[in-house]
Parts: structure tokens; C-alpha cells; sequence
């Protein structure tokens, strides 16, 4: 026992001592090099079931049984055309400009013969408006040289538009020729995400997502309604979820009630 003890003891006594100030030196590096430890994530919330999700879209139909887009529009053609004219502007806007231009040019063929610079004119108070005169009389053009002067009836046509994405294809596809297509703007991703209904990280995902959840039944006007709820409940900085109809099912951890 005694040897042992002081081969022990030799032992620390032959390592070489180290400065104080090397000593403190090594520490802070020691400290700055340890990761933090990561940030509790929130976890993932539960999945809803397909009896949650029936029960918020019948809520959602009770409330509203047939819910209406807000854009303001004549036939399928100044629909398309409306919802081009509302990139980054709000439905409100683009109703203001378009009452005008649409009394004159509710066609294609009444488009272009109204000309692009009158259409400037007719839209200058919307947002990038240069720009969007410029599609109008170009998917003009291209109805009446590609597709007999009708909007046609597939997404992927559609999007050969010029002005013309995927969300406006599905907006059209959907309010003039009953289409089940899930249009995801900023309000119906937001409702996707917080909800936890669809989430996802690109609106392509968020849709895709919602064509899975929502039952085949309420299809037609879900798009409306997830875009309602989005616009005037599910609020982007202060939704208000003491009168939500969904608030029991919603999954944001954040939700006030
Ligand atoms: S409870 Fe709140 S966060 Fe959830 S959907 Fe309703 S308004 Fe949005």
C-alpha cells in the first residue's frame, strides 16, 4: 500500500507545472471551443388526424357555405388577367383598376386592340405596372395564336403564359373551371405552416401538402377558405385566435387561447 502511494506521488510530481497564465489562456480557449449547447427545439407538433381535419373544413363550410374570391372578374379570360395583376398588390387595388379596364377590354382580342399603353394607363396605380401591361398584351397574344382566344384548362398551359405561375394557374383552374386545385399565396402558407395542417417550406410543399389532408368533399372551396381565414382571423402578426373556429385543433404552439 505504502509503494503505492509513492509511486503515486512521483509520479505528480514529475509533470512539468504550467504558468498561471498559460494555465487561464488554455481554459478561455477550452471555453470558447465547447459547443453550446443547441436550442431546445419546439417539438414537432402531432400530425392531425383525418377526423381533425373534417371537422375544421365543416366548420369552415358551416360558416361560410360558399365562399368567393375577391377578385373582380367577368368571365375566365379578366380572371386570368386579374390574378396576373395581383402579384404583390392587394385585391383591393387591382378591383379598383381593372372595373375600368375590363368595361372596355373583357377579351383578348378587346385587349389588343386597346393597345399597351392604354392598359398602362388603365393599371398605373398597381404595383410593377409597367411590367404587367407588357404580359397582359402578350398572353393576349398568345390565347389568340396558341389557344383559339379561351383561357385553356391545363395547369401546364396555363403556365405558359407570360405573368402566368403555378399559383395563377391553380387560381384559374380552380374559380373558373371547378378544378380541385390548392392556390397557396402568403395567407393560405402561413395557415398551412402555423396551423400545422400542411407544413412546409416552399409554397409547393404546403400545397401539395394540402391536396393530401383535405378531403376530396371540400376541395373546391378550400382554397377560399384557408385564404379567408388567413386574411381576416389567422392575421399575420396578430392572429386572432379567441375567435377562431378552429382554435381547439390549430397546433401553433403560439396561439393565445
Ligand atoms: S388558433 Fe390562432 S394561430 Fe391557430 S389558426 Fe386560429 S388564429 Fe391561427
Amino acid at each position: 500500500m505504502a509503494k503505492i502511494t509513492r509511486s503515486i506521488s512521483a509520479k505528480k510530481s514529475s509533470v512539468p507545472s504550467v504558468p498561471k497564465k498559460v494555465a487561464k489562456k488554455a481554459t478561455k480557449k477550452t471555453a470558447k471551443a465547447t459547443p453550446k449547447p443547441a436550442a431546445k427545439k419546439s417539438p414537432k407538433p402531432k400530425p392531425w388526424t383525418p377526423a381533425e381535419v373534417y371537422e375544421a373544413f365543416s366548420r369552415f363550410r358551416k360558416a361560410n357555405p360558399e365562399p368567393k374570391g375577391e377578385l373582380e372578374h367577368l368571365n375566365p379570360y379578366t380572371l386570368l388577367v386579374a390574378v396576373v395583376l395581383s402579384a404583390q398588390a392587394t385585391d383591393a387595388g387591382v378591383n379598383k383598376a381593372t372595373r375600368a379596364l375590363f368595361a372596355v377590354a373583357d377579351t383578348p382580342e378587346r385587349m389588343l386592340e386597346l393597345g399597351e399603353e392604354k392598359v398602362r394607363e388603365y393599371i398605373k396605380t398597381i404595383g410593377l405596372y409597367r411590367n404587367k401591361a407588357k404580359n397582359v398584351i402578350a398572353l393576349s397574344e398568345k390565347l389568340i395564336a396558341e389557344f383559339g382566344g379561351e383561357v385553356p384548362r391545363t395547369r401546364a398551359e396555363i403556365e405558359t403564359l407570360p405573368g402566368a405561375g403555378r399559383k395563377t394557374a391553380n387560381v384559374v383552374l380552380n374559380m373558373a373551371y371547378g378544378e380541385h386545385t390548392m392556390a397557396v399565396d402568403t395567407h393560405v402558407f402561413r395557415v398551412g405552416n402555423r396551423t400545422g395542417l400542411a407544413p412546409g417550406n416552399t409554397p409547393l410543399e404546403v400545397e401539395l401538402g394540402l391536396e393530401k389532408v383535405i378531403p376530396p368533399e371540400f376541395m373546391l372551396h378550400a382554397h377560399h377558405w384557408l385564404i379567408l381565414h388567413g386574411r381576416y382571423t389567422c392575421l399575420a402578426r396578430k392572429p386572432r385566435c379567441e375567435v377562431c373556429l378552429i382554435n381547439d385543433l390549430c397546433r401553433w404552439p403560439e396561439k393565445t387561447v
